[in-house]
């Protein structure tokens, strides 16, 4: 197998985490020339001194003195800056770049990765969310596989290797429910940023944990998988799971479906990117099905959690419907906490910018751009 040089995009978070884990345990596969973070200094420094990469990009500017101080007696080159993500990217050392920073600001490092060539592990799904039909074209041309972290899509690629030539019927795509599965609407109108960052099955990071919580995320996951695997919305079905052992699954045009399934660990899909398309050996915890007497699945309660109405809504009008709808949530979850809007006002706020971002059938990446700025704009007017 031919050795990965990895650039890990936002080192420090849950997935950055998990990915050095697997990188640690299989080095005679997984080499790391660049790490990147925002904010944890102190933990970016401590990762480079272990993984020596040749570049970590340390984005907080105010920081920059105290990491370059830290690694420069390493050997180790420290940027920071706007451009930076992009540039250390198109590194020649780098043959793959797993992008696990949070929200739209992965899709202008991710664009200029596939330019350079690079594949790409995508943890960020809301690069696929904002700019799907522009990514995935340019990873054509550019001969660049995307390859799926989220566990959703990777068991659903997993169902498909093998099986590339058989079109697919639909696929359906598990969910926990969150931690708020089964309550209604007079329940959320009150409940705390507390109560929404406790998932019952994953430790994420907080943006995705309140993403998973009102069902934006299943909804961003709608929004991915359309364009990770060409498929209409009809062709995409949303089943709550509350256990999270089955990922996702795939039926076929003569009616048998495959299924994906373990326990809920990231670091399964996280390795299976970045080692596709071997299957590493892991001693990660195995699931044994005493534990698991009963798998059940319910319908997704689309009305009192109308995100996920919300991204089949975009599916089906297109052009920028969806990058709105991204940039809205993205302020959204940020001020709820802040604890300056209540949770249901989270989707009010969506919505509201559906209706009055001006709206573009054909986006080009600038319009993309000016879209993100502009929901912003009027999202946080909506504060
Ligand atoms: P996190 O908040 O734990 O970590 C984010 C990382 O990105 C940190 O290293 C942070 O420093 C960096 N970062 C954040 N914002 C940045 C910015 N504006 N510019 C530069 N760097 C920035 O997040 P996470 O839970 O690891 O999620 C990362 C991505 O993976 C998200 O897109 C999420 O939807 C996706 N994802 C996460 C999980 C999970 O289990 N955590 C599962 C599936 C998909
Ligand atoms: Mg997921």
């Amino acid at each position: 197998m031919q050795k990965r040089h990895l650039a890990i995009l936002g080192s420090t978070g849950s997935i950055g985490t998990q990915t050095l884990e697997v990188v640690e345990a299989n080095p005679d596969i997984f080499e790391v020339e660049v790490l990147t973070a925002q904010n944890n200094a102190d933990l970016l420094i401590e990762q480079a001194a272990k993984f020596r990469p040749n570049v970590v990009v340390i984005s907080n500017e105010d920081l920059y003195d105290k990491v370059f101080a830290a690694l420069d007696p390493l050997d180790i080159k420290v940027y920071t800056g706007e451009k930076s993500l992009v540039s250390v990217v198109e590194m020649e050392s780098v043959n793959m770049v797993l992008t696990a920073l949070v929200g739209y600001a992965g899709l202008i490092p991710t664009v200029s990765a596939i330019k350079a060539g690079k594949h790409i592990a995508l943890a960020n799904k809301e690069t696929l969310v904002v700019a799907g039909e522009l990514v995935t074209e340019l990873a054509q041309k550019n001969k660049v596989d995307i390859l799926p972290v989220d566990s959703e899509h990777s068991a659903i690629f997993q169902c498909l290797v093998g099986e590339f030539h058989n079109p697919i019927e639909k696929i359906i795509l598990t969910a926990s429910g969150g931690p708020f599965r089964g309550k209604d609407r007079d329940f959320l109108k009150t409940v705390t940023k507390a109560q929404a960052l406790k998932h019952p099955n994953w430790s994420m990071g907080a943006k995705i944990t309140i993403d998973s919580a009102s069902l934006m995320n299943k909804g961003l996951e709608v929004i991915e998988a359309k364009w990770l695997f060409g498929l209409t919305p009809d062709q995409i079905e949303v089943v709550v799971h509350p256990q999270s052992i089955i990922h996702s699954m795939v039926q076929f045009e003569d009616g048998s479906m495959k299924a994906q399934m373990g326990l809920p660990d990231m670091r399964v899909p996280i390795q299976f990117a970045i080692g596709y398309p071997n299957r590493l050996k892991s001693n990660f915890p195995r699931m044994d099905f005493a534990q698991f007497p009963s798998l059940t699945f319910e319908k997704p309660d689309y009305e009192t959690f109308r995100n996920l109405g919300f991204a089949f809504e975009a599916l089906e009008v297109g052009g920028n419907m969806a990058c709105i709808i991204n940039a809205a949530n993205e302020i959204a979850v940020a001020a709820f906490l802040r604890d300056e809007i209540g949770f249901l006002e989270m989707s009010d706020l969506i919505e509201n910018c559906m209706k009055k971002v001006n709206f573009v059938h054909t986006p080009t990446l600038e319009d993309y751009i000016e879209t993100d700025k502009e929901t912003r704009r009027l999202a946080l007017e909506f504060v």
